[in-house]
């Protein structure tokens, strides 16, 4: 039987990161059917990679885009991926995933989460994680998707947006949930300790949930209990919720250490980061001043070490540029989410609250525990954020304007306008922080993936929305064109392993991520020389450029450079 595909004379990068060597592939089906020289392999269809390197297909370890893939638009709206060669998205990060949801919590997990919805909303279709995973596949799927489970959405199903402990009843009804979704085939559990109502949970709690990962050996994926100066702690609690229950820990965006402050400042934070680039790469940088910078983050990393050592399996991800999204109900004190939305809006439209609101933001520095400490695991205000995700007409003209902007706009302060968006959009407004400073971005970015155990990824939210975030058009592309290639600092087989081998083995994506006999026919060939990302927050729409063809589950999906939006190639990835 002759064979599907036969990609010859390319350079291989098997995703392993040994250098690179001139093989051919043979696909057959949705699998690698052979790999080697093979001058007379005979195939419907020939790639002749002559010049150009064939990798696997890339991994986007961490997303936000779970909500978007039931979107009939997704296969034209997430074209930017697959032209930075990724083809599997793992999704259901930081504690939010859309499944388990039962009908009764979905509303609270909309006006909280509601970024990563399509911008013209969403209707469920949908309550278990079996749902979930038959509706995307029955409407068909650009990508391969793997899902983790969110503690949040667990706890809304039963708890709402309660301050308290779950009772013994709610906790083993959490772990049932997490079970049938594992059965089901979600690839762990992820938490975002960060946002309500998971700041509201203690350490025991998230304990005994991922216990029902150790018969799995499945990992726990997380935003921890902030990333400011209490980062070693919320690291090392996270290190505990592992070790007791023998499972792999994933830390999402290891980034953290920043003091509470920074971001009301924006030039202090410069200033530190570049000091911190200065002792870290001993480059130099203007700024030298002796501050101590980010000493969380180096505590949290021998903590990291230490723990390796006893045995304990730690990775992380980060984004190649310094910027990171969340919703804007994170700015305010956590405890003014937990009698749920309804009673929000009227906290917010009280003068009296709004002004002891204020005083809270410019005093609360987060202390551990967080949870006997007003639950503060980060304060962040900044009047450079950018905002977006506007919903009602009158304010689609802010779209990823300056916070402190739009309030000279509106004619008020920084915070009033934030409590006044709130309650405008009802709690759905996303905000970007991101440098203004390329150079210092990109040498941030540089250091921050450059760990061995660090994947990439996009962390991306707000997909359809006017002005999108160049992470998403370009993070792929710009480690394997900008730093691996023009800047030297890893070699491109290196960068590929970051972006294949080693994010399926931190998700446990079988036979994925690889380029072997055997595995799945996902691959990326590019052109070495030519790859790299064009998009900027300036102009983010932008398609990467040097990525030739993609192929999916062994179908094209891009030929010579040309997209086909119906191949509808992928599938759910589910944890076997
Ligand atoms: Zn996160």
């Amino acid at each position: 039987m002759d064979n599907d595909i036969l990609i010859k004379n390319g350079m291989l990068m098997d995703g392993t990161g040994t250098p690179a060597v001139r093989a051919d592939v043979i696909v057959r089906g949705d699998r690698i059917e052979d790999v080697g020289a093979f001058p007379d392999a005979k195939a419907s269809e020939t790639i002749d990679a002559e010049g150009l390197a064939v990798a696997p297909g890339f991994i986007d370890v961490h997303t936000h885009l779970d909500f978007f893939l039931t979107c009939p638009r997704h296969p034209q709206v997430m074209e930017r991926w697959i032209r930075q060669g990724v083809t599997t998205i793992v999704a259901g990060n930081c504690g939010f995933s859309p499944a388990p949801i039962l009908p009764e919590a979905q509303e609270t997990v909309d006006k909280y989460w509601n970024f990563a919805f399509p911008s013209d909303g969403l209707t469920f279709e949908w309550s278990t994680m079996a749902e979930y995973f038959d509706h995307m596949n029955r409407n068909g799927l650009a990508y391969n998707v793997a899902v983790l489970t969110g503690h949040n959405v667990l706890r809304m199903n039963l708890m709402g947006m309660q301050e308290r402990a779950p009772t013994a009843g709610e906790m083993s009804e959490m772990k049932g949930m997490l079970k049938e979704s594992v059965e089901a085939g979600s690839i762990g559990l992820s938490t975002g300790l960060l946002y309500c109502p998971g700041c509201f949970s203690r350490t025991e709690e998230i304990t005994e949930l991922a216990s029902v990962l150790t018969e799995y050996g499945a990992p726990l994926v997380t935003h921890t209990r902030g990333m400011s100066e209490i980062y070693d702690e919320a690291v090392k609690e996270v290190i505990g919720v592992a070790e007791v229950n023998r499972i792999p820990l994933h830390l999402s965006h290891h980034f953290g250490g920043l003091e509470t402050g920074s971001l009301s400042n924006p030039l202090d934070l410069k200033s530190k980061l570049t000091n911190l680039l200065a002792r870290i790469m001993g480059e130099d940088f203007t700024v030298k001043r002796q501050l101590k910078t980010m000493p969380a983050h180096f505590r949290a990393n021998e903590l990291i070490e230490q723990a390796r050592q006893r045995g304990v399996e730690i990775g992380h991800d980060m984004l190649p540029w310094v910027c990171m999204f969340t919703s804007l109900l994170a700015m305010l004190p956590p405890r003014m989410c937990a009698g749920g939305f309804d009673k929000l809006f009227e906290q917010l439209r009280d003068p009296e609250v709004r002004q002891a609101v204020i005083k809270e933001k410019q005093t609360a520095v987060p202390k551990w525990p967080t949870w006997e400490n007003d639950c503060w695991t980060d304060n962040w205000f900044d009047g450079s954020v950018f905002l977006g995700g506007f919903r009602q007409e009158k304010n689609r003209r802010y779209e990823n304007m300056r916070l402190c902007d739009i309030a000279r706009d509106r004619g008020t302060d920084l915070y009033n306008t934030v409590f006044d968006l709130i309650l405008e959009e009802e709690g759905k407004v996303f905000f970007v922080y991101r440098f203004e400073d390329q150079t210092i971005s990109d040498w941030i970015g540089a250091w921050a993936i450059s760990d061995p155990n660090c994947a990439i990824m996009t962390d991306i939210v707000g997909v359809d929305y006017a002005n999108p975030s160049p992470v998403s058009y370009g993070a792929f592309t710009k480690v394997l064109g900008q730093f691996a290639r023009d800047k030297g600092m890893m070699t491109q087989e290196e960068a590929i392993r970051k972006m294949t081998s080693l994010p399926a083995r931190q998700m446990q994506l079988k036979d994925r991520g690889i380029i072997k006999k055997g595995a799945f026919a996902d691959i990326t060939v590019f052109n070495p020389k030519t790859v790299k990302n064009c998009a900027s927050f300036k102009d983010p729409h932008r398609f990467s450029e040097g990525i030739e063809h993609v192929l999916i589950n062994g179908k094209p999906v891009l030929e010579n450079g040309t997209y086909d939006t119906k191949a509808l190639a992928g599938t759910v990835i589910k944890r076997t």
